[in-house]
């Protein structure tokens, strides 16, 4: 009888192992985005950043791929989140533009895609506004929860409760992605992050952050010359908000390992777009215009044992080319004509030759805004009504700031180098900008915002 049970017992756990080898070999990779509103690549440890922002998210790009030339397609979220998620330029998306009746979003995403492959999908933001500006991405996501401006450590409570509530339901993997919103201005981090960084004038404690903000504003166009001193309390409070942020992915990250289900999760860490911190015209936020401290944003790819960990790589690349590296790693072919590319060889350290173009752009009004990058060049062109257009060219290697314009008529006549590259990256431009979009089924169903919606977004400083 003894030997029967042994055998029974044997028998069973060699079953087990077969059905548990079969559901691992069948399991895809659970995924996690989480993206941080308006978060500079620059002022991240991992990206060389002096202050201690980010000790958290710089020990998991240890374990994973950085890539330093990461471009979004747009300085708002707006156009960034439509492009990320279906791997598509603003233009190519229609969501080009923060509108108060923006188009549905009906091009195949991300989110969309994992769905019909049998993942479970949620999002859980505290943007509040993530879905009225991108209608029709709701529909692709199992479980939503976007709540206005809502601190990074009560969305985190929610992560964690989600999370356990889908244990119950482990049988799918699961795509969350997870948007943070505490270093979106006004820059209003909790006690201790709001005082972590401040070193200067113990009298600027006393600043009014909310009230400042509501008088002068720190969007672009809203002009007041806020002085050295008041500039750099508000970067110290940025700062403090991204220490928070990181605090609570440390949160999520060890939740993970604890339930042991790190490693098999993809982890992907990135921004819609930077924020202009006094560089440009002595004010902050972000919105029309297409310099670096919007367009450079951090992006960090974590899968572990299946990405080669520490990998730092130079080559530029885009947002939209999230999707399609994803989708190949959960071992997912669409057959999807994605303007992004899948960076799962380039992770894996295959050599690249060859330019590698980025593009964003922006419109506001009747202008657009339109710009080709190179790792160190970037044309900028202004497209006014009645096909007026003026340009800015940058020498990045040289002025990284974008402080010297070389798009003057002397310069470029007299500097054939010069005026070379802003034939050919404007030739680049041109032919982006024409370029097919037949394959693309765009529905134009426009979904107005309402009246909430446009009150949370003036709020936050984008309608007037
Ligand atoms: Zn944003």
């Amino acid at each position: 009888m003894k030997t029967f049970k042994i055998i029974l017992i044997s028998a069973l756990a060699v079953l087990g192992i077969f059905f548990l080898t079969a559901k691992f070999r069948n399991k895809r990779p659970n995924i996690i985005i989480i993206t941080i509103d308006a978060l500079r690549r620059d002022h991240l440890g991992c990206y060389g950043y002096g202050r201690l922002t980010s000790p958290n998210i710089d020990e998991l790009a240890k374990k994973g791929v950085l890539f330093d030339q990461a471009i979004t397609q747009a300085p708002v979220t707006a156009g960034s989140v439509p492009s990320l998620f279906s791997s598509t330029y603003p233009s190519t998306n229609g969501h080009c533009l923060l509108s108060e009746e923006p188009i549905l979003l009906s091009l195949p995403t991300l989110s969309s895609i994992l769905q019909e492959h049998g993942y479970f999908t949620a999002a859980i933001s505290a943007h509040g506004e993530l879905f009225s500006e991108t209608p029709g991405l709701e529909d692709s996501f199992d479980t939503i929860s976007d709540t206005f401006k809502e601190p990074a450590d009560i969305l985190t409570n929610r992560v964690i409760k989600w999370f356990k509530w889908f244990g119950m339901n482990k049988r799918k993997p699961f795509f969350l992605w997870i948007h943070y919103f505490d270093t979106h201005a006004p820059y209003q981090p909790p006690n201790p992050y709001d005082r972590m960084f401040v070193t200067s004038n113990p009298s600027l404690k006393e600043i009014n952050l909310r009230q400042d903000f509501k008088t002068s504003g720190l969007f672009p166009g809203k002009t007041r010359n806020l002085d050295r001193k008041t500039a750099d309390y508000y970067i110290c409070q940025y700062d403090g908000g991204i220490r928070f942020i990181d605090d609570q992915i440390n949160l999520i990250v060890n939740f993970l390992k604890n339930r042991g289900l790190f490693k098999n999760t993809i982890i992907v860490i990135t921004a819609d777009h930077g924020e202009n911190l006094y560089d440009r015209k002595k004010q902050f936020g972000h919105g029309f215009m297409l310099y670096d401290v919007l367009l450079r944003v951090p992006l960090i790819f974590v899968y572990q044992d299946h990405l080669p960990a520490g990998t730092v790589i130079n080559r530029q690349v885009q947002l939209i080319d999230i999707t399609p590296t994803l989708l190949k790693l959960a071992g997912i072919k669409t057959g999807l004509p994605f303007e992004g590319r899948d960076l799962s060889s380039l992770m894996s350290g295959k050599r690249e030759t060859g330019e590698s173009y980025a593009f964003s752009e922006i419109e506001q009004g009747e202008v657009i805004m339109r710009a080709v990058r190179l790792p160190d060049w970037k044309l900028i062109e202004v497209e006014y009504p009645g096909s007026i257009n003026e340009y800015e060219l940058y020498n990045l290697k040289k002025d990284p700031n974008e402080l010297t314009n070389l798009v003057v008529q002397e310069k470029w006549e007299f500097d054939r180098k010069i005026k070379y590259r802003f034939d050919s990256l404007r030739a680049k431009l041109e032919k982006w900008r024409w370029r097919d979009k037949g394959a693309y089924k765009l529905i134009y169903e426009v979904h107005p915002l309402d009246e909430d919606s446009k009150t949370n977004l003036k709020v936050l400083g984008y309608f007037e």
